[in-house]
């Protein structure tokens, strides 16, 4: 055998000494043994030699056996201390052993006994050490666990391959709301906690039996104080004495880190959703909407910068440069000192501008851009918010009818100066034009007066045809004179009853419809708030036209009646004359378009044009529907309103 103990031997006999050393020697268990015989020598040796079984003799000269066993007992108690001695009496004896000497041995006895009792009381020894060490160290361990869990304010446990407890500390005990009088060592999951708890930790624990080795799990725990979360470790042991295998866990609280997590989730979800709801008004509208965030300074831009100017919004990271770039050159310091001077009033919370824009294939596109401004407590603006509405189309409208504007204008001059002649012919044509012409007839008349007899029959008719032209082209210049007068009258409008109008334009009409044998019928009419002069000269010419264009040997019938649409008066002048060639409708509107001759039908051709130039003033509108040979009818419109 390998194994080598040492042995002090403490004896002033030598001869004893020797003997004892030789016994010991005899055993199968290899010693290394030291002898003294002085107290002091024996001291010093116990420090420097470090004896596994100190053995002694009990009497000498100037040291004891108690006094050997004092010192062992006050510095290494550890060391199995065992008395060699003569007869001492047996209580005297048995008080050293109570005193704490290790065993007591009869020196005559000691040749068969010395060898196996110092074996056997160096292994109690050894055992007892070790025990005592692993009792020590597991209550140091326990005291560490204890204190380091309960600092680190972690619950800790230990459960045992068939899920019994084994070990928890306080705060598993707290968390669970386990009473200190509650016995838990030694009982399982279920029998001590919730049943879908217990049910999780038990999966844990098979998770960490069979995989054998540790995990890091993140589990929602319902505890005494509600819902918590913890990231637990859980780890396999296997030097427990008693124990083949078990499973530690410690976990950590991590609830608040957890619901600041989910918070933040929740809020990330919150933006995404007002980031869908802002795809969503961008969408739904034509404009191009762009929200700017001061604080971070991005820019979110809507589709609408797609539809309206081209660009790509998925593949654009927009920043406010972006915009500014895109900016007409000649508008960008207008808009952006017009925009920042806003942003920076903390009294403003809107913005608007005009400017050109460019669009992604060069051209420029004319915007309006509203925004409003969104400020903290403090007035500090935080986001701007804005819609570009796409105003081209406007703009060009705008302009078109700015050209359109001065054209007309134009034209109005052209107009009124084209008017101011006409005026001025008219005063020609009433004065200056009469005055010859009541020359001719006077001299004609004059001529015809004074050598009348000496003249012949073909020089009579000669001055006839002279005075007749004279005759007819003084009623052209009066009815151009009326024609020219259409719309400038003076007069104001009134209620006109047009029974009575058309009444007073029959007893203007007496002669002809007698002569004619016309019968007038007349449907009710209404009353019209309108120019009486006007309204009159429309009924007059209308029936003169009715009486002038009857057909020979037929009495004529002139049926006069009205109807009311919507927003006009329709009337209706109906004969049952000669009619008219639906060729010549349009012709007999224009001014001096006669379908017949003088001797057929007398008349300047001008009565229907002045006639629609009355209705047209009026806003109304004049057509005619006829058949040659069947009679025409007239109809008219005068809007109520006007
Ligand atoms: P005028 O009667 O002096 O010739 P108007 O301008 O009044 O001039 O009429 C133009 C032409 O329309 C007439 O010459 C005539 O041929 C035709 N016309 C007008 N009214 C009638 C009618 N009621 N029946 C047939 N023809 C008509």
């Amino acid at each position: 055998m390998d194994q080598k103990y040492k042995a002090l031997i403490l004896e002033d006999n030598e001869v004893d000494a020797s003997l004892l050393k030789k016994y010991l020697n005899r055993s199968t268990v290899k010693y290394k043994v030291e002898c003294v015989s002085t107290g002091s020598d024996f001291e010093k040796k116990v420090r420097s030699f470090k004896p596994d079984v100190i053995i002694t003799d009990y009497r000498m000269k100037d040291y004891s056996g108690h006094d050997a066993l004092k010192f062992r007992n006050k510095h290494c108690s550890n060391i199995p201390f065992v008395i060699v001695s003569g007869h001492i009496g047996e209580e005297k004896a048995a008080k050293l052993i109570k005193e704490g000497a290790t065993d007591f041995l009869m020196k005559n006895n000691t040749e068969a006994s010395l060898s196996t009792t110092i074996l056997r009381v160096i292994n109690e020894f050894q055992e007892r050490e070790r025990s005592r060490r692993f009792e020590e160290s597991a209550m140091r361990n326990h005291v560490l666990l204890e204190t380091i869990s309960k600092q680190a304010d972690l619950p800790v446990w230990i459960r045992d391959q068939d899920g019994k407890f084994y070990y928890v500390n306080n705060q598993f005990r707290k968390i669970f709301n386990l009473d200190d009088d509650i016995q838990i060592i030694g009982k399982t999951n279920t029998e001590l906690l919730d049943e879908k708890i217990a049910a999780q930790f038990d999966e844990n624990d098979k998770r960490v039996l069979e995989e054998k080795k540790s995990i890091l799990i993140e589990e929602k725990v319902i505890t005494s104080q509600g819902v918590k979360y913890y990231q637990t470790n859980l780890f396999p042991i296997t030097e427990l004495p008693g124990l083949d295998f078990a499973v530690g866990g410690l976990a950590v609280d991590i609830t608040s880190q957890k619901k600041s997590e989910i918070e933040l989730q929740k809020a990330l979800i919150e933006i995404g959703q007002t980031y869908e709801r802002f795809e969503k008004v961008t969408e739904a509208t034509n404009d191009a909407i762009w929200d700017w965030d001061l604080e971070n300074d991005t820019l979110l831009w809507g589709g609408g910068f797609k539809t309206l100017f081209g660009y790509d919004v998925e593949r654009v990271t927009p920043s406010l440069n972006t915009w500014t770039e895109h900016i007409h050159e000649d508008d960008q310091v207008r808009v952006l000192s017009s925009l920042y001077a806003t942003v920076e009033d903390s009294e403003q919370s809107n913005w608007q501008s005009e400017y050109k824009y460019l669009r992604k294939d060069g051209s420029y596109a004319y915007v309006i851009d509203r925004a409003i401004i969104i400020r903290d407590e403090q007035g500090k603006a935080s986001r701007v918010i804005g819609a570009m509405t796409d105003i081209t189309y406007h703009h060009k409208y705008e302009e078109n009818l700015q050209n359109l504007n001065t054209l007309l204008q134009e034209y109005t001059r052209e107009l009124e100066v084209s008017n101011t002649e006409l005026e001025h012919f008219a005063y020609v044509a009433s004065h200056d034009l009469q005055e010859p012409l009541r020359m001719i007839t006077s001299f004609m008349e004059l001529l015809k007066t004074k050598y009348g007899e000496e003249l012949d029959e073909k020089a009579h008719q000669y001055i006839y045809y002279a005075l007749d032209g004279a005759k007819r082209m003084r009623e052209l210049i009066l009815d151009l004179l009326d024609f020219s007068r259409v719309g400038k009258s003076e007069d104001d409008k009134e209620w006109l009853n047009l029974n009575e109008t058309v009444d007073f334009v029959c007893q203007m009409q007496q002669k002809i419809i007698k002569e004619k044998n016309a019968a007038i019928e007349i449907e009710d009419l209404p009353e019209i708030y309108s120019y009486r002069s006007p309204i009159i000269q429309i009924f007059q010419n209308l029936i003169g036209n009715a009486l002038k264009y009857s057909k020979e040997g037929v009495d004529s019938i002139i049926h006069i009646s009205s109807s009311e649409l919507d927003e006009e008066w329709q009337f209706v002048v109906k004969d049952n004359g000669i009619g008219i060639d639906p060729d010549y409708f349009e012709k007999i509107f224009i001014i001096f378009q006669r379908l017949h001759t003088n001797h057929e039908y007398d008349g300047s051709g001008i009565g229907l044009t002045i006639v629609k130039k009355i209705i047209e003033n009026l806003n109304g509108r004049i057509w005619v529907e006829s058949k040659k040979g069947e009679g025409s009818t007239f109809f008219f419109t005068i809007p109520k309103s006007e």
